[in-house]
């Protein structure tokens, strides 16, 4: 009996691994379709200002429109793409495109960018930072470079020299998903960065037991640095006016906000009731 479940499971995953293996290869050739036929766009989520609130940011959100797939989300293709090393171009158009669009806001917002690992180990990001600065003429604080702590992970005093290659040029660096990699506080020490994002599953999980003294040490420890806190995932009021109250200086989540293309923002704007109508309108200035 044991003998026969064993073979009808080798039955059962070869096919199993044949079709995923198959799958990945048409996703790769369709995300190489995608970088050549300009199918992707991007999302941007406000962020708000826990004083004012009012909008101070924008995240920049990758999305890829593939005719047969429909909207595909990052989380799907941005392994792949840094797999293929297909990263490179599109984080590279991820930069141009959301300087762009913020060079059309109001200048006291800024506009944030997520750049992978393999962005770094594989290329030079201030370099592409640079590039995307000047051809868009966006004054370069107005621009934040959103990292996971991963990029820090290997001792490699390449990706820390690009980082402070970034900060010269006037740039914001940002460390995201704070709180869910192996040994935040050890980064703090190697890069001066501008602003911790605390990862959304602390706030998610806020009632479990020790979760709220989290949240409370990592506003204090932005405090204590001297830099913003943004705590991300913000979907129900409680919850904002709870990292308020713990001193977060920026809040962002869909309670504010869900990641809307560049035209809908301003609508947005109109409905969101915490929003302040002083930062609109976004629509590009008269030329
Ligand atoms: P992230 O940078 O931590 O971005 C936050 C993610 O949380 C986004 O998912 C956003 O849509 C989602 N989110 C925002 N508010 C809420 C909320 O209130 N509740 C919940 N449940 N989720 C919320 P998204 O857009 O699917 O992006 C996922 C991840 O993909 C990002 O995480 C980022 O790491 C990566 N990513 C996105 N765009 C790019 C890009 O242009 N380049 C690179 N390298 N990575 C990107
Ligand atoms: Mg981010
Ligand atoms: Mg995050
Ligand atoms: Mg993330």
């Amino acid at each position: 009996q044991a003998k026969q479940d064993g073979r009808s499971c080798a039955r059962f995953f070869e096919p199993e691994m044949d079709r995923q293996l198959r799958e990945r290869r048409q996703l790769e050739q369709k995300l190489r379709d995608a970088v050549q036929f300009q199918r992707f766009t991007l999302h941007f989520q406000p962020l708000i200002k826990s004083d004012s609130r009012q909008v101070c940011a924008f995240e920049a959100l990758l999305r890829w429109q593939d005719p047969e797939l429909g909207l595909i989300l990052p989380d799907r293709f941005i392994p792949l793409a840094e797999e293929t090393g297909l990263i490179r171009p599109i984080g590279d158009w991820v930069l141009i495109e959301a300087c762009r669009q913020a060079q059309l806001w109001p200048s006291d917002i800024r506009v944030a960018v997520n750049v992978s690992p393999v962005q770094f180990r594989t290329g030079r990001v201030p370099e592409s930072v640079a590039r995307a600065i000047y051809s868009s003429g966006l004054e370069p604080s107005r621009l934040e470079i959103e990292i996971t702590e991963s990029v820090l992970l290997s001792d490699d005093s390449n990706t820390l020299d690009q980082l402070n290659e970034i900060k010269e040029l006037g740039v914001r660096v940002v460390l995201d998903d704070f709180g869910t990699g192996y040994s935040s506080l050890s980064y703090l020490r190697r890069f001066a960065f501008d602003k911790l994002k605390m990862d959304k599953s602390f706030v998610q999980e806020i009632h479990e037991s020790g979760v709220l003294a989290i949240v409370r040490t990592v506003a204090k420890l932005g405090e204590c640095l001297g830099i913003e806190t943004t705590a991300e995932g913000i979907e129900t009021e409680e919850q904002a006016r709870c990292v308020r109250e713990e001193g977060f200086t920026q809040i962002q989540g869909y309670l504010y906000g869900k990641p809307l293309p560049a035209e809908e923002l301003d609508t947005a704007f109109q409905l969101g009731q915490y929003h302040s109508a002083a930062v609109l309108p976004l629509a590009p200035p008269d030329s």
